[in-house]
């Protein structure tokens, strides 16, 4: 049976112990969340019924800082789930070095069949829900995939109103009429972008002959795709839940991205142009291109598909998405994996900028941000780069044993209460 998501994010943790001889009072630590809590968050629908929804809020670790974490509505997700992606917060502040701990929420609903009414609703209740141990110093939430700048813009009113002050510190992710940063929306695709060109570069590659293929066209993968295609890339197929488009010549970019906004969810559903063709979401996945993008969902290169992934580079904008089976293929292969946890860490190194403005109540102009986004984005990424070669393991090796160390430290400084 295919591997879970937290048994993967688990064995990363386990192999990365074993190799950096890791204390075991730290790993006993390490392997479970500091706290988790499953709330239930009734919602009236619009037709006047009321219907229960699950949320959850796990922290991970605080031992670096304050949890930080973005919140999923999304129907399948379970509470293992939200473990798995808490972990990856923690290793993914550490690994970038930002002072915070991992955490994550989620609400167990399918936010494309709510209207905005019931969405303001089931926000709400939810933040009322999880508020005992969300905040500035303790718990900072973000968005994820379902949730908007809309959904944080929300969830901030929510705790303002029961403190009765505007609380803009308490989650990032913000529209930036209320506290939000300049440059968060487009951060982590951005970073995904700076990870690929860091990459590519380490490989002498031309940016004008690579093609790139970019699975999930919502906030990371739109803004990727984008910003890789400005630099010259060549995007030749990108992919929604919708299905998947195909252009040998490369896709217009900007073309899709404007498709995708005018609709509700914003799909490429429909999309049309010469030249291009509509191919299933298993197709892209296989296309001969030299970089490929996953930006969806967990899980979507696995054993029983990584044989047909033809890609030269790997660049895991999405959290998860190759199972630790199919990485041991592609590794067989000489396929390297940028892992989640260093490529898309743009957009919480963002929320982190973010947070520091909000408290300092002063804000960044665009090119401060961009300019220390790349700075620790590169930075990371040489790390890892080094500690990879020096020690002759893959990235994400080398990303865990960085992340682990970190975490440890802050361990043993803090020593165990009591
Ligand atoms: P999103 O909801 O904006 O976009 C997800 C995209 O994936 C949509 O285009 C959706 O249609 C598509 N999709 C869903 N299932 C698919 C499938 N089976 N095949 C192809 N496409 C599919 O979400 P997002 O914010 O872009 O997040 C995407 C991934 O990146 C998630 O794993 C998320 O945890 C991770 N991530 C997001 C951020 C962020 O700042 N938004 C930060 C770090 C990591």
């Amino acid at each position: 049976m295919a591997k879970a998501f937290l048994e993967i994010t688990l064995q990363h943790l386990d192999d990365a112990a074993k190799k950096v001889d890791l204390d075991p009072n730290c790993y006993v630590l390490m392997r479970q969340p500091e706290r988790e809590l499953t709330v239930a968050v009734p919602v009236r629908r619009d037709d006047g019924h009321v219907e229960v929804f699950t949320g959850y809020r796990v922290q991970h670790s605080s031992s670096r800082g304050p949890c930080k974490g973005g919140v999923r509505y999304h129907p399948d997700v379970t509470l293992d789930e939200v473990k798995a992606l808490a972990m990856l917060m923690t290793w993914k502040c550490a690994v970038v070095n930002i002072p915070y701990g991992g955490s994550k929420g989620a609400v167990r609903c399918d936010p494309t069949k709510m209207s905005l009414r019931e969405l303001v609703r089931l926000t709400r209740r939810y933040t009322v829900m999880i508020m005992p141990i969300i905040g500035r110093q303790k718990d900072i939430p973000a968005p994820d995939v379902g949730t908007s700048e809309d959904t944080m813009g929300w969830m901030m009113d929510t705790v303002s109103m029961f403190q009765g002050q505007t609380v803009l510190d308490m989650v990032t992710g913000k529209p930036v009429s209320l506290g939000g940063s300049l440059g968060r929306r487009d951060a982590t695709g951005r970073g995904v972008m700076i990870s690929t060109l860091e990459l590519l570069k380490r490989f002498k590659r031309s940016l004008s002959t690579t093609t790139v293929a970019v699975q999930g066209f919502g906030n990371v993968g739109s803004v990727a795709a984008d910003l890789l295609a400005e630099k010259g890339c060549k995007v030749v197929a990108v992919s929604d839940v919708t299905g998947a488009y195909y252009n040998p010549k490369g896709l217009d970019i900007k073309e899709m991205i404007e498709h995708a906004n005018k609709h509700t969810f914003k799909l490429i559903e429909g999309y049309k142009s010469e030249g291009t063709s509509s191919i299933s979401n298993e197709e892209l996945l296989n296309l001969d291109v030299d970089v490929l993008l996953p930006c969806a969902l967990e899980r979507q290169i696995v054993e029983r598909n990584v044989a047909d992934v033809k890609a030269k580079f790997i660049v895991e904008g999405a959290n998860g998405p190759v199972s630790g089976d199919a990485e041991k293929i592609l590794r067989e292969k000489g396929t390297i994996v940028v892992p989640d946890i260093l490529a898309n860490s743009g957009g919480v190194i963002v929320s982190y900028f973010e947070w520091v403005q909000d408290i300092q109540v002063f804000f960044w102009d665009l090119d401060q941000i961009n300019y220390h986004l790349k700075r620790l984005m590169v930075g990371a990424f040489n790390d890892v780069w080094e500690l990879a070669q020096k020690e002759k393991v893959d990235m994400r090796m080398a990303a865990y044993m960085i992340a682990i160390k970190r975490v440890a430290n802050a361990i043993h400084q803090r020593r165990i209460f009591p």
